[in-house]
């Protein structure tokens, strides 16, 4: 299995008896005015392995995060609509976007002494002109610090734990049953945990975003899921959050 921080299997098939891992790459959001430079990050860093998809001001970004939500934001701070800082504040808000790491990117020294001052909720910072390896490097960083279990091949939260080579999931030493749909949103919820998501987010997430299924059929799976888990009572963690969709959290 591999170990590489910025890509964490999630798809998997089954051919002739054994599972077949997909590795499924971390979802970057780039929001930056200056097509010279959003179109530089995003090729060297699709170049990287990353999945990197570009916004060119705070309302086509809104669009995006609504399609799609991504594990972190690049964010300019100067933007035509509103200001990355501004911007910022308000994804730190959000229940849906308030656990995305942000990397703000700034044109001078002084911005970022600003950013720092105003302590907004950004991440990490960076300023232009930054090389490639550097953006990467803080990338990796931010990732490694505020998604740990992206990279992890086995996931325990609070005895319940999912290991993704031998495909089990054990509570507390008890094996759990579960096919593998319910698997894969195990993984994501846990590797996601204390975030709501919407039915067609799961369904970009966790079946793939270029697949047509009613969002009903993400309903069917959560009860599965919440059955598989029952026995041990960790069918709690996966809840409802009435309007806005699902979310795994250990409060109950
Ligand atoms: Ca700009």
């Amino acid at each position: 299995m591999s170990r590489l921080c910025h890509i964490y299997p999630i798809l998997m098939v089954r051919i002739d008896e054994s599972w077949i891992f997909i590795m499924m790459p971390v979802k970057i959001l780039m929001v930056e005015d200056e097509a010279a430079i959003r179109e530089m990050v995003c090729f060297t860093i699709t170049q990287a392995g990353y999945q990197v998809f570009e916004a060119g001001c705070v309302a086509d970004a809104r669009i995006a995060i609504a399609d799609s939500v991504p594990d972190l934001i690049l964010l300019d701070w100067m933007l035509p609509d509103v200001s990355g800082i501004e911007y910022a504040r308000t994804l730190k808000k959000e229940e849906m976007t308030r656990h995305i790491p942000i990397i703000m990117l700034t044109a001078r020294g002084d911005e970022l002494d600003k950013i720092r001052g105003l302590d907004m909720g950004a991440d990490d910072y960076i300023t232009k002109p930054f090389s490639v390896k550097e953006l990467q490097a803080r990338i990796k960083a931010v990732l490694r610090r505020t998604s740990p279990l992206l990279t992890e091949d086995v996931i325990d939260i609070d005895g319940l734990r999912l290991d993704i080579s031998s495909h089990r999931v054990t509570a507390n030493d008890t094996s759990l049953e579960m096919g593998p749909t319910e698997f894969r949103l195990l993984h994501f919820f846990m590797t996601h945990a204390e975030r709501v998501f919407s039915r067609g987010q799961l369904l970009d997430r966790v079946w793939g975003g270029n697949v047509y299924i009613d969002e009903r059929t993400v309903d069917v799976h959560i009860r599965r899921l919440r059955k598989a888990l029952e026995s041990e009572h960790y069918d709690r963690y996966v809840q409802t959050v009435r309007g806005s969709g699902y979310r795994f959290s250990t409060k109950v």
